[in-house]
């Protein structure tokens, strides 16, 4: 396994981490959970993605009853949790304090660990002042029940306000965002962010790397019964995909995948990977024999030299457009 810093902290965390968004608590039962996320350990995956809203809160309590089951150190694990969505009640969701502080507790219990390695807004929140949020995340990191905050899917503006918010009041900046990244995604990672991978160093853990099972070709002749896309509570999420782009690409990335004798899985996660503003790719899996070959990309990455990188290119024909730089002649 690969270990790479997390942005601009001290913290290593695996190239490939593992997540639990339809899968634990939901799709697949707590033994098959349990296998997969044993499989991801065993293979030095050291991270491990959840959130307050997955499953209702389920997925954090079969991830709590894995980690006892397994015996495992705290020390060797990387977890997270999202807050965002905590409930149906006015004050469960949001970033609030009263939500940040009260979702943190209550998703600690279900973790059953007294503390989380990384915290993350789950999306911003356009009624709460940042200010109120950054001083309730410092107090989190203070109170010791996280040590690392971050957002997720947040504009660079609102990530450069916290950040700037925190220095001006001596308080813990964020140091991570969690954007969906892959090779249907790229504006945020390849674009609007750059200037925080610049002034920052921000980290990076990056969600759905196959397009929710997209990228890895299994829905180029239709949707397989079991498959995500298939399952009724994910209707929105087929109808999202129905409505883009993709086929046409994703036939013939099965092609250049082909040639390299990779599967288009691998071929997916290993162009995420190679990006280096990613901390981490967060890879999802209803199975064990689709984490052991995800896990192959890192090896993989290898073969995507210039040449492979700019065949891609010709095929995706989504780079997005950089801005100018006015001192070139
Ligand atoms: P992916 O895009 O990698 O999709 C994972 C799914 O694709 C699997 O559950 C499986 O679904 C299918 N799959 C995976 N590997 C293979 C393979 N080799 N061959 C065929 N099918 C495969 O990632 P996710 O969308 O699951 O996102 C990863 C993690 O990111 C989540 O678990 C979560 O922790 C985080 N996340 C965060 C979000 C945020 O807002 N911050 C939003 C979404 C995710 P199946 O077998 O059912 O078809």
């Amino acid at each position: 396994m690969e270990y790479r810093f997390l942005g601009n902290t001290g913290l290593k965390i695996s190239a490939l981490s593992l997540g639990s968004w339809v899968t634990f608590g939901g799709q697949i039962d707590e033994d098959k959970s349990y296998a997969i996320m044993k499989a991801a350990y065993d293979q030095g995956i050291n991270f491990f993605d959840n959130a307050e809203v997955y499953a209702h809160g389920n997925s954090e309590i079969v991830m709590g009853k894995i980690i006892k089951r397994a015996g495992w150190k705290r020390s060797d694990l990387v977890l997270s949790t999202k807050i965002f969505w905590g409930g149906e009640g006015v004050n469960d969701r949001g970033l609030s304090r009263k939500h940040i502080i009260e979702g943190t507790h209550a998703a600690l219990k279900r973790l059953q660990t007294e503390y989380v390695d990384l915290i993350f807004c789950h999306r911003p929140d356009p009624y709460t002042p940042i200010e109120e949020t950054v001083r309730a995340m410092n107090y989190i990191i203070n109170s010791g029940k996280a040590f690392y905050w971050g957002t997720s899917e947040w504009s660079a503006e609102q990530i450069r306000q916290a950040y700037e918010i925190a220095r001006r009041e001596h308080l813990i900046a964020p140091v991570m965002e969690q954007p969906q990244y892959n090779m249907l995604h790229r504006e945020k990672m390849e674009k609007e962010f750059l200037p925080l991978f610049r002034d920052f160093k921000l980290g990076t853990t990056i969600w759905s790397p196959l397009a929710s099972g997209i990228l890895s070709g299994k829905y180029n002749n239709g949707i397989p019964e079991g498959s995500r896309l298939s399952l009724k509570d994910y209707q929105w999420l087929l109808d999202r995909y129905q409505a883009m782009n993709w086929k046409e690409r994703s036939t013939k990335l099965a092609d250049l995948a082909k040639r390299l004798g990779i599967s288009q899985s691998r071929l997916a996660i290993a162009w995420t990977l190679k990006n280096p503003n990613v901390s981490t790719v967060i890879t999802g899996a209803s199975k064990v024999e689709q984490l052991s070959e995800n896990l192959k990309a890192l090896e993989d990455t290898k073969l995507l030299n210039n040449e492979i990188m700019q065949e891609i290119e010709d095929i995706l024909q989504n780079k997005p457009e950089q801005e100018p730089d006015f001192r070139k002649a």
